[in-house]
């Protein structure tokens, strides 16, 4: 991986770490609390190639929510967009990510978006395959495109844990099924979404990732389309609106750079038309966002003057 260090970006690191010993390491994923609170690094990954970095770009961890920005786009490769937002809105909730609260009073009982885990789980459940084998399968070959790296694969104990675990998600998948949303075996889908969930990346992979989306889809180097245009367009919307749970507004006007972050850390954010940017850092603060995370993406768009507003 050729990454350089970069001085400025090392510093902004260490301001935003003095931060981490305020949050909290998730630990309602059993073994997501093996994670060193005061991590914190951050990888930048231009379409013409240069990588700068600050901290360990290559300490791996599991996506988590950022899993649901790729199987979203997976989805509606898949299904089209109208299938898709038949059974999943487009609407933020101002809800934590795992509420059951709206299921109940929305009819009908479809979640609001695809980035909420009852949005997410229904989205897992529209990704094609005869198994979960070659449902995962075509997850993993995407982000291998998208990062162009193809030794990423799950973090099998991370997996179990949440597996073991999952009593809400279980919960929002049997109403949804009661209510004709979830189709098939919830057992089957669990086991899909908590892997999905536990495939394990590197700040420089998330960086990656969050270029050729910045890029509308297209791998610079190949000119390979790997996403159509419109499907990068959705998900880069919803991680504006949706992406940083019930603190994306907030989190729009600080910060203005589209970001999905998920619980182990991990926050994939671009600016649009040629940044990718990558983020670690375990340490979450109440909403579930990584507390380092978010003020070092503050600090970088005012710095830079990244917001996209
Ligand atoms: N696997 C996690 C869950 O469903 C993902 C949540 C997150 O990162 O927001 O609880």
């Amino acid at each position: 991986m050729d990454c350089e260090t970069d001085e400025e970006l090392l510093e902004l690191v260490e301001r935003a770490r003095k931060y981490t010993d305020q949050g909290k390491v998730a630990s309602y994923i059993p073994a997501l609390e093996r994670a060193e609170q005061n991590d914190l690094s951050l990888a930048l990954y231009y379409t013409d190639g240069k990588c700068l970095k600050a901290g360990d770009v290559e300490k791996k961890f599991t996506l988590q929510s950022v899993s649901k920005v790729l199987a979203l786009a997976l989805a509606i490769m898949d299904r089209g967009e109208n299938e898709v937002f038949q059974k999943v809105g487009m609407e933020p909730t101002g809800d934590p990510f795992n509420s059951i609260a709206k299921l109940e009073t929305q009819i009908p009982a479809k979640p609001l978006n695809p980035m909420i885990n009852a949005g997410a789980l229904v989205v897992s459940n529209m990704i094609s395959g005869t198994s979960i084998h070659e449902k995962l399968g075509r997850l993993l070959a995407l982000v291998h495109d998208m990062t162009n790296n193809s030794s990423i694969d799950i973090d099998l104990e991370v997996a179990k844990s949440e597996f073991e675990t999952a009593h809400l998600n279980r919960s929002l998948c049997y109403f949804m099924k009661q209510h004709g949303i979830v189709e098939g075996d919830v057992e089957e889908l669990i086991e899909l979404y908590t892997k999905q969930c536990a495939i394990q990346v590197t700040c420089y992979d998330l960086a990656r990732i969050g270029m050729i989306l910045a890029n509308k889809g297209t791998d610079p180097k190949t000119k390979r389309k790997i996403l159509p245009e419109r499907i990068a367009t959705i998900v880069k919307t919803f991680m504006v609106t949706c992406g940083m749970y019930n603190a994306s507004g907030e989190f729009a006007i600080q910060v203005g750079i589209p970001s999905k972050s998920g619980v182990s850390g991990a926050i994939l954010s671009l600016v649009p038309p040629s940044l990718g940017i990558g983020v670690y850092g375990p340490s979450l603060n109440e909403k579930g966002n990584s507390i380092g995370g978010v003020k070092l993406l503050e600090m970088l768009s005012q710095r830079y003057d990244l917001s996209i507003f």
